[in-house]
């Protein structure tokens, strides 16, 4: 493996509090030195005007592989995660099988290793089978991989299977991820309840239905002393919750993905089933709340809930289409033309949210540039201003509402493990 010199580039590092330009070299497949010269040996990079950062990482991926090989695969969706400038991924476990055996965790690594691409780190189901009935073996799961636990597709409803949840997985400080909704506030709902629902005539999902669950995850993480993550929050109260709850002391964090800070439920008008996300797009006052927390630091992370399903199943009526979107090809784009453009975020606060902070969470080797770490770096240019064509995806599934949108700041070479991976140059 050859040495690779990042040359004139800013080195943003949130992890080291660092800001500045340099000469950046890899060898060996590590960090090995700033400042350096090149002595001709080395595979140069200039990266004069470009961002050059830890590899980005996504703590919210869909791979959809075992059992829905059509809406994605592990190779795709790793290729895709590359594009978009991510190097390390945590896959979530609703496939088919669920992700809750040894066996299956082992598979998952497998085909992540044999595709080569990004590195994939394995989030386990909280329940057998996804069921909410009886915890997984939550144990025997670490041991084969598993970072954190999840049954996101659905929400842990049942509040006693949550605490044993908190209280197993504490065993192994491991985090508890939740998808935060009672399922019986929003039964046959497509999008957001509000004044747009009411007048399109459309079932909503009100926002107490998050916020509800969120107090009751906050409450029983304060009770176990658990750790709980709450995955894509969209509501302001939500939002609120964390705020206080972490002010307590509470073991609590939070996400919140590029289509919760960027789109309300207006957007639904068109009945364009791209706009069917759970959970729904929120009105505008929620955009801000969610935007206010991303500023103040209540939310931790920008993790994209990547949601690849085919055309066929995307193209059926609103309320027969499967909610969700993909998002690891325009996420880094949306972060910068929404927040880091309006002045919301600074470079190195957004690069937190996708680098140190979804690393500490999950207890990852990861999101560092300091000297001695594995090289997982990408080199982003922060101004080139580019359209979204869902003929360019490397995902295999093109569900995307951002269509035709130009965006400013693409990553531009992607480094996993000291080796470039992907180079748009
Ligand atoms: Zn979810
Ligand atoms: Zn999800």
């Amino acid at each position: 493996m050859s040495a690779i010199l990042l040359q004139n580039g800013r080195v943003i590092d949130p992890s080291q509090q660092m800001d500045r330009v340099t000469n950046l070299l890899i060898d060996d497949g590590r960090i090995t030195a700033y400042d350096a010269q090149p002595d001709g040996q080395e595979t140069i990079i200039d990266a004069s005007g470009k961002i050059v950062a830890p590899g980005l990482i996504d703590m919210h991926v869909h791979l959809r592989e075992p059992g829905r090989e059509e809406d994605e695969t592990i190779a795709t969706g790793t290729a895709a995660a590359l594009a978009g400038g991510f190097t390390s991924i945590a896959c979530i476990p609703n496939t088919d099988p669920a992700i809750d055996s040894q066996g299956t965790v082992e598979f998952i690594r497998l085909q992540a290793e044999r595709a080569d691409n990004c590195n994939v780190f394995v989030v386990a189901c909280v329940s057998k089978n996804r069921e909410g009935k009886e915890l997984a073996e939550i144990g025997q799961l670490v041991e084969a991989g598993a970072v954190a636990f999840t049954d996101d597709g659905s929400p842990i409803s049942n509040p006693e299977l949550m605490r044993q949840a908190f209280e197993y997985c504490l065993m192994f400080d491991k985090p508890v991820l939740n998808h935060a909704e009672i399922r019986e506030l929003t039964q046959r709902g497509v999008m957001h309840e509000g004044l747009t629902s009411l007048i399109l005539g459309l079932p909503g999902m009100p926002v107490a239905a998050e916020d509800v669950m969120v107090s009751r995850d906050i409450a029983l993480a304060e009770a176990t002393g658990g750790r709980y993550h709450l995955m894509h929050v969209s509501t302001g109260n939500s939002v609120d919750a964390v705020r206080r709850a972490k002010r307590r002391g509470v073991r609590v964090t939070t996400e919140v993905t590029p289509h919760h800070f960027t789109l309300t439920d207006e957007c639904l008008r068109s009945f364009d089933s791209n706009y069917k996300i759970n959970p729904p797009l929120r009105g505008a006052g929620h955009v801000k709340g969610c935007t206010d927390g991303l500023i103040d630091g209540t939310i931790d992370v920008i993790a994209t809930d990547h949601a690849p399903h085919s055309q066929e199943k995307k193209m059926q009526e609103l309320d027969r289409a499967p909610p969700g979107i993909v998002g690891l090809e325009t996420a880094l784009g949306l972060v910068v033309t929404r927040l880091i453009e309006p002045g919301h975020l600074d470079w190195p606060d957004a690069l937190a949210k996708m680098t140190c902070n979804p690393a500490r969470i999950l207890h990852l080797n990861k999101g560092t540039l300091q000297l001695g770490a594995g090289a997982d770096v990408t080199v982003i240019d922060p101004n080139l201003r580019w359209r979204v064509d869902p003929a360019e995806f490397h995902s295999k599934s093109t569900n995307t509402p951002f269509v035709g949108w130009e965006l400013t700041g693409r990553a531009e070479v992607v480094i996993v493990g000291g080796r470039i991976k992907f180079d748009r140059r």
